[in-house]
């Protein structure tokens, strides 16, 4: 820590991890980030979590890939584990003109035969460039990204009954709310700076509703805490919208004015009495009413969810009974009011708006519609293609393993980690005939890889990112990349033109320029302000709006301009607990953790806090299983094995089982069961049935 005297420079750039997109400043001495502080972005205020102030120095570490590796003619098998130790055995040194060659031969001209998965973790012009490549390319939409297993159920339902995938509100607007519900997400765990606004607001009397199967650091804050059975959320939240009908406390104006089907819901609701929802979601009639009577009442409202909500089969269901009962109490488009899925990568939004999606082209425009594929190929100077939506994340994995994909692009992402049944996953990605990977470092996906193209942390690079507030926000380069590692879009661009597409950006401001010819949501907003201005947020009214952190006020982006209900029934997990598998299995982040790990593990205060693989089970149930704290446990599911630390936990129902997916050596999706919404098409991570019983120590 020092003044500006003690760095050669200091560059304002993005936090690189969570949806909340704290602004920060990278303090740089001698080529080196030093230190990393809190600046007055829009969503922090100055504010940082850990993972942003001290989870920078994996940009250094010496496993980044510096140089363009090929599999090597005489390699072991695909699929054995290439490390930093000994991946010479599997690949060798290339220059970026072989390794872009190579690259792209074994993609050119292959049509469906090729598929790509992009990344939240690109800027927004890397995600546009990406879904162009598969796009004009080949073809056809075979594209998409993590999106699809964290919030793509709710972007479902929020586009069928709202007409638009973003938050209504941004977070920060809980300022001006009375009561607000946090269903299904555990912000000072997964959004830390945005959990602070949570309890600020609780401080000054807000009324905070915390709804989550297991207990969690917001509870201390809350003024109901509904610990529900885990998958019962269609059964809570249909009870408590029944009293909201049944004590005729919803608004009639507002469901007059801006909504439809109000009264196919109302119908639907007559049969979720709370007493009998009760036996199912395991929370008293008198809490249900109560929550009800509370949210009801309320001035000015919030619900806020996350992928306790989204990550199951009925995912898509969870988030309209949200969407419903904001509609029938008027509580969208106001002052402190409104829909917010806490997004979870830190450009999860600004991936999905920029078109790295199957369904959808950028600014969530349909694939299917003639008119709008024709916008987009006459800006792109190329042919039609295909008007059919494209495979999502699991399906063009399925689609490898019945040898209709035989070559995938993957930038940015880890399948060989992130993805449900992971064995199934790898499986497939051993079974391509061509995988290139473009990152960072030897991930576990690399372990399939023919080329590996190294690629650049977002310290070395230009663009922008989109939060979870619909903030779009300027990040910039405070550093090279090291040795021949490139930035994304550089490299993109060189695939492309292997390919034969005719690309011509000088950088990422021309693909902004191109992005804003067809994507409505961009109006107002340049890459000269952003520069100057570092943030804006979308919509955007004029050059000088900062942009409209409340939408629909006046109606919705819908045919009609009225938001719609859309009755949900009750649906059971895909697969529930038996005499063979008797408990249930949860998974998740930790604070300290990212996703698969590759980044926060390679971080060293990080790696330090919680350097190893754990879960979590209520004290009751590891003394049943006879295992002190500390000891080991094998976890059981129909799709595999792990053995993995046991942690004490009052906040796990004794039921429960909580694991982290951060950790390749206990990978909490050997276990994960693949079934997935129909709509959103997301896995059930939320939710497996799992046997669990004492191991050996290692
Ligand atoms: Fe980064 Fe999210 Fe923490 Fe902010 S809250 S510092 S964006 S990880």
């Amino acid at each position: 820590v020092g003044d500006s005297k003690d760095f050669d420079s200091e560059v304002d750039s993005v936090c690189p991890f969570c949806g909340v997109g704290c602004q920060i400043s990278l303090k740089v001495k001698d080529g080196n980030v030093k230190y990393v502080d809190g600046i007055n972005g829009p969503a922090n205020e100055g504010r940082l979590c850990v993972k942003g102030r001290f989870g920078f120095d994996y940009i250094h570490h010496d496993h980044r890939l510096t140089k363009p590796l090929i599999r090597r003619d005489d390699a072991p098998a695909k699929g054995l584990n290439v490390d930093p130790g000994n991946w010479q055995e599997f690949f060798r040194e290339a220059t970026w003109d072989e390794a872009l060659d190579m690259a792209a031969g074994g993609m050119k001209g292959r049509g469906r035969e090729v598929a790509g998965f992009g990344s939240a973790k690109c800027t927004n012009e890397e995600a546009y460039l990406f879904q162009k490549i598969i796009r004009q390319g080949f073809g056809h939409n075979n594209v998409d990204h993590c999106t699809r297993l964290c919030h793509a159920s709710s972007v479902a339902a929020l586009m069928e009954n709202v007409g638009s995938g973003a938050v209504t509100a941004t977070f920060n607007e809980i300022e001006n709310a009375d009561v607000a519900i946090v269903i299904g997400a555990n912000p000072t765990e997964n959004h830390p700076v945005a959990a602070t606004y949570f309890k600020q607001f609780a401080k000054r009397g807000g009324k905070l509703i915390v709804m989550d199967p297991r207990g969690q650091a917001l509870k201390r804050h809350s003024s109901h805490m509904l610990q529900f059975r885990p998958g019962a959320d269609v059964s809570m939240l249909n009870a408590i919208m029944h009293v909201i009908v049944e004590e005729g406390l919803y608004d009639q104006q507002y469901i007059d004015a801006y909504t439809e089907n109000w009264e196919a819901e109302k119908a639907h609701l007559a049969g979720f009495t709370p007493e009998k929802m009760s036996e199912i979601c395991g929370i008293s009639p008198e809490m249900l009413r109560d929550v009800a009577r509370t949210f009801a009442g309320a001035k000015a409202a919030m619900i806020f969810w996350g992928m306790g909500v989204s990550q199951h089969i009925h995912g898509t269901d969870n988030s309209r009974c949200l969407i419903s009962l904001a509609l029938m109490t008027g509580q969208v488009g106001r002052l402190g009011s409104g829909l917010h899925p806490l997004r979870g990568q830190n450009n999860v939004q600004g991936a999905s708006d920029a078109g790295l999606v199957p369904m959808f082209l950028p600014d969530y425009q349909s694939v299917m519609d003639d008119g709008v594929r024709s916008a987009f190929t006459e800006v792109w100077g190329s042919e039609d293609f295909s008007n059919e939506k494209g495979l999502t994340v699991t399906e063009i994995l399925d689609a490898v393993h019945a040898g209709d994909i035989k070559s995938m692009y993957i930038l940015g992402e880890n399948p060989a980690m992130s993805d449900p049944d992971v064995e199934h996953a790898r499986d497939a990605l051993a079974k391509l005939d061509h995988l290139v990977v473009q990152d960072i470092f030897l991930t576990e996906t690399v372990n399939f890889a023919d080329v590996i193209l190294p690629a650049s942390a977002f310290a070395e690079k230009s663009g922008t990112v989109t939060n979870t507030n619909r903030q779009v926000q300027m990040g910039r380069p405070a550093l090279p990349p090291p040795g021949d590692a490139k930035e994304d879009w550089w490299i993109e661009v060189e695939l492309a033109k292997r390919l034969g597409l005719d690309w011509n950006y000088s950088g990422p401001a021309d693909v902004f320029a191109e992005m804003k010819l067809n994507m409505g949501s961009l109006n107002n907003i340049s890459w000269d302000r952003l520069e100057r201005e570092s943030v804006v947020t979308y919509p955007s009214l004029s050059p000088t709006d900062p942009g409209q952190p409340i939408v629909f006020g006046d109606g919705f982006p819908r045919a009609d301009g009225r938001a719609k209900f859309t009755p949900a029934n009750v649906i059971a997990p895909d697969e529930v607990p038996d005499a063979e598998y008797p408990m249930i299995l949860t998974t998740g982040r930790q604070l300290e953790h990212w996703h698969t790990g590759s980044m926060t593990r390679r971080a060293s205060v990080l790696d330090a806090l919680q350097p190893e693989a754990n879960c979590s089970l209520h004290p009751s149930t590891l003394r049943k299983l006879g295992v002190e704290p500390g000891g080991m446990l094998r976890l059981t599911t129909r799709r595999g094995t792990i053995n993995v630390m046991a942690r004490s936990d009052r906040a796990v129902a004794p039921d429960m089982v909580f694991l982290p997916f951060a950790y390749v050596e206990a990978a909490a999706n050997i276990l994960t069961n693949p079934a997935v919404d129909p709509f959103g098409k997301i896995p059930e991570f939320k939710f497996a049935a799992v046997r669990v019983e004492k191991a050996d120590q290692p």
